[in-house]
């Protein structure tokens, strides 16, 4: 592998050993066996692969995990009262509700219907504005995965200049927020830039570290960044490819080819990001079965 590759596969595998293992002392010291509970509502091809792919995460982590999966039909209120046997059973300490949802749900009101000490998704406004105010919190996977990423590969990111292109909820504003914090491995300037800048690459060019996550193939070209800067690239898009006997290759949000000649360090797609949403979702949930236990 290039040298200057970020490996994500790697680093995710790593998270998910160390939980595996820190999951096998709990239930040897305390007898707690985190749990993990899985509502998939319809039958949408790629969320039904989503959660079997976590299914096997919590496999391999030693955890509990049970899904269910409701019709298409189902009205808002099953779904609540799913989401609230969940909210006070004990053998469970995180509730995944798998988006997008049906439209007739209200995505929103069922977010905020999942206990906060149990929304291992991070996106319950309470852990929204913990993660702004610098309080302990559930963050979401994607840029706890990022920040992971970041620090285990020893990027300093106090007093860099970090650039973030894209300000979904998701994605772009908590990962600006997560490196905002006046914290180790974070402490960064951050820069917001979104389909309003105008001309982007006046923000990218001013990089330190460059975070993509805009769902466009190409947002980012040589052109637009320094020498020596640090990229992420979050995007996942289908690009036709014939030569692929799918028909099609995924490409991230950045000319990897160009970027990566100039990066000091960059994150393929795939093998970068990706796989570590996952391994940020069983890190929240030990983390969750930890503080119930300890009554917090
Ligand atoms: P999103 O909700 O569509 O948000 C995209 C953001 O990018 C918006 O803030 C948009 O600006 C901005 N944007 C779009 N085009 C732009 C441009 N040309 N210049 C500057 N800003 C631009 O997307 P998302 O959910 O954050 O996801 C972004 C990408 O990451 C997607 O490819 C998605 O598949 C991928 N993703 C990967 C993972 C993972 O690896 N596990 C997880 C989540 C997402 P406005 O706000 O002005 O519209």
């Amino acid at each position: 592998m290039q040298s200057n590759i970020i490996d994500g596969r790697a680093i995710s595998a790593a998270i998910k050993e160390e939980v595996r293992e820190q999951t096998r002392a709990l239930k040897e010291e305390r007898r707690i066996v985190p749990g993990l509970a899985f509502l998939l509502v319809g039958e949408n091809a790629a969320s039904q692969s989503y959660v079997r792919s976590k299914e096997r995460a919590c496999e391999l982590c030693g955890f509990h995990s049970t899904t269910v999966t409701l019709p298409a039909t189902a009205s808002e209120e099953e779904i609540l009262a799913r989401v609230d046997n969940w909210n006070i059973d004990p053998d469970i300490h995180g509730i995944l509700v798998q988006l997008p949802l049906p439209d007739h749900v209200d995505e929103d009101r069922v977010i905020e219907s999942i206990s906060p000490l149990k929304d291992v998704d991070g996106f319950h406004p309470v852990n929204v504005g913990k993660l702004v105010i610098g309080q302990e919190a559930l963050l979401p996977c994607t840029p706890a995965g990022i920040h992971q990423l970041l620090l285990r590969s020893g990027i300093e990111t106090a007093g860099k200049h970090v650039v973030v292109v894209g300000r979904s909820n998701i994605v772009g504003k908590p990962i600006a927020n997560i490196l905002l914090q006046k914290a180790a491995g974070a402490n960064a300037v951050v820069t917001v830039a979104h389909s309003a800048a105008g001309d982007i690459a006046a923000y990218t060019r001013q990089a330190d570290i460059l975070i993509v996550a805009t769902g466009r193939v190409n947002t980012v070209t040589a052109d637009m960044v320094k020498d020596g800067v640090v990229v992420v690239d979050v995007g996942i898009n289908r690009v036709e490819d014939a030569s692929r006997e799918k028909g099609y290759r995924i490409v991230g949000d950045v000319d990897y080819e160009g970027v990566g000649a100039k990066a000091a360090a960059i994150t393929p797609v795939p093998g970068g990001v990706g796989p570590m949403t996952i391994a940020m979702l069983m890190q929240n949930t030990l983390n969750a079965a930890r503080r119930a236990a300890d009554g917090r």
